[in-house]
């Protein structure tokens, strides 16, 4: 199976893949130009239509081996994500299982969601109803570096299973774990040219929205909504997962080990690099006090490191710009008057882009972190007068992704995250959208246009088309008309829409 589009053509620019821990140039990967890609998509329009043809079920039986491999060789997989991205060991077992997890779930349920569905007609003796879902034919994705195999991953399964073939264009920074993916596709029995990366910079992402059938977009709102004009002008479907900056709220009823414990989570997933992070946590007044200093016995247990074990809570950055980020939007806030609680001291004997996790109180509208994506460990602690007050700060974003509610009483947390304007509310848990496959996860606002996960998660990638077979063929024009003339004398004597 050929997983990269002319890997090795004499003449690409090559660019090199970095290990953020040890700074040392893992691998390097071609730049691919607009040629190779619409090659590789031309190749995978030939192969789709083949593919398009194998029955559903048999589609699944290779996502399933494609699921027990994963798990079989799951350590080289970790490893590799681990290298180019240098985040935590659990985090990067993490985003194995997860894939695994998608991969089961939609492989159980496509055969029949994709089936023909026979629709109920109006007049049913007349015409009889049913709608088919076709696939696209080929679906792009372009992926960010934070999750370079989970982001692709959970995405392009159901678009596979749906019957579509696949072109993957990676994060430059981090090409090579999708590219395991793909090998381990090949090795479950997926035909070759169905899925296929091309590796390469944003111009590389361009000129794949240039010629695929549906684009699935995960990245930042700037490069979004670039896609989104490219994808109007092509008259192309694209969905769009985009930028965040999340809030966490914690009612004066909360558990507040369990919340604060929460908050820090939140903060330092991943190395704050999520696009599920928490950014902003809304604390209620009468508790506010005690939340900071659970906060602050939280703190002290976190494990910093890139060792190949499930101690270390929190790893290095991925790259120089988030890290730089995280000081920049840190020096930002406290210049305008937060305090610092913990945090913020870069740990360079561990690495180059270590940093302490970052803690900042008495946060004001008008600071960074508060407006934009900071994508680092950093979390802002404000104070709120009541839950009224508390939805309101959570809300004042240009981004609706990700929020949460903290409190012992589960049918105010709900009618508190029922008011909330964000795709994914979790109550008492965070980034459970990434467990439970069956939650729709929609970014709204900036955050994004369509949704991942669910029955329509893998039925956006299909496109309806209808048949509806006539039962009662007309014999001649007059005998249709004389038909609704009947139904319009019927309808006017029982005034409403007859029969
Ligand atoms: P990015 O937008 O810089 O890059 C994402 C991808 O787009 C990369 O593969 C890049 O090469 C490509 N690209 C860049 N310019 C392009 C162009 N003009 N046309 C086509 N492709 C282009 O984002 P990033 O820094 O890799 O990722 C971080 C961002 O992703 C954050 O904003 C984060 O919130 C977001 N994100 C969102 C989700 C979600 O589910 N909503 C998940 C993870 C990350």
């Amino acid at each position: 199976m050929e997983a990269v589009a002319h890997l090795n053509r004499v003449g690409d620019e090559l660019i090199e893949v970095h290990n953020p821990v040890s700074r040392e140039v893992i691998g390097t990967v071609p730049n691919l130009r607009h040629e190779a890609v619409e090659q590789a998509v031309r190749r995978a329009r030939t192969a789709q239509a083949e593919w398009a043809v194998v029955p559903v079920k048999e589609r699944s039986q290779i996502i399933k081996r494609f699921a027990n491999l994963m798990i079989a060789q799951q350590q080289p997989i970790i490893d590799i994500i681990q290298r180019e991205t240098g985040k935590a060991y659990a985090v990067a077992y993490g985003e194995v299982m997860v894939v695994v997890l998608y991969a089961d779930f939609y492989s159980r349920h496509a055969p029949r969601w994709l089936k023909p569905d026979k629709r109920p007609s109006v007049f049913s003796i007349l015409y009889n109803v049913k709608v088919y879902h076709h696939p696209y034919g080929v679906v792009g994705n372009i992926a960010p570096w934070n999750y370079p195999l989970l982001l692709s991953g959970i995405d392009m399964i159901p678009a596979l299973l749906a019957g579509n073939a696949v072109v993957v264009k990676p994060s430059e920074i981090t090409p090579f774990s999708i590219m395991e993916m793909a090998r381990v596709l090949g090795e479950a029995g997926l035909p070759d040219n169905v899925f296929q990366v091309v590796t390469g910079n944003g111009e590389t992402g361009a000129a794949l929205v240039n010629h695929v059938d549906y684009i699935m977009f995960t990245g930042s709102t700037a490069t979004g909504r670039k896609i989104a004009i490219q994808a109007a002008e092509r008259l192309i479907p694209c969905s769009l997962e985009l930028g965040s900056n999340n809030p966490m709220i914690v009612l004066k009823d909360a558990n507040i080990n369990k919340a604060a414990a929460g908050a820090l989570r939140g903060c330092i997933e991943n190395t704050g690099q999520a696009c599920v992070s928490t950014q902003r946590v809304i604390v209620e007044a009468p508790i506010y006090d005690s939340f900071l200093k659970a906060i602050e016995k939280w703190y002290k247990k976190i494990k910093i490191g890139s060792e190949s074990s499930f101690d270390f809570h929190m790893s290095s950055l991925t790259n120089q710009r988030e890290f730089d980020r995280t000081l920049r939007h840190t020096r930002d806030a406290l210049d305008k008057g937060a305090r610092l609680l913990m945090g913020s001291k870069p740990i360079p004997e561990k690495g180059p882009l270590f940093l302490e996790p970052v803690i900042i109180t008495d946060a004001r509208p008008d600071m960074e972190v508060m407006q934009e994506e900071t994508f680092g460990p950093m979390i802002a602690i404000i104070k709120a007068k009541d839950a009224d007050e508390a939805v309101q700060i959570a809300n004042s974003t240009q981004y609706g992704l990700a929020a949460s509610v903290w409190s012992k009483n589960k049918q105010n947390a709900e009618t508190v995250a029922t008011r909330l304007e964000f795709g994914t509310v979790n109550i008492n848990t965070l980034f459970m959208e990434f467990g439970a496959p069956t939650a729709d996860m929609a970014g709204w606002k900036n955050s994004g246009i369509g949704a991942r996960n669910g029955k329509q998660g893998l039925m956006k990638y299909t496109q309806p088309q209808s048949i509806i077979r006539d039962n009662f063929p007309y014999p001649s024009l007059t005998a249709y008309t004389s038909l609704l003339k009947r139904l319009f004398e019927l309808s006017r004597k029982i005034k409403r829409l007859a029969p």
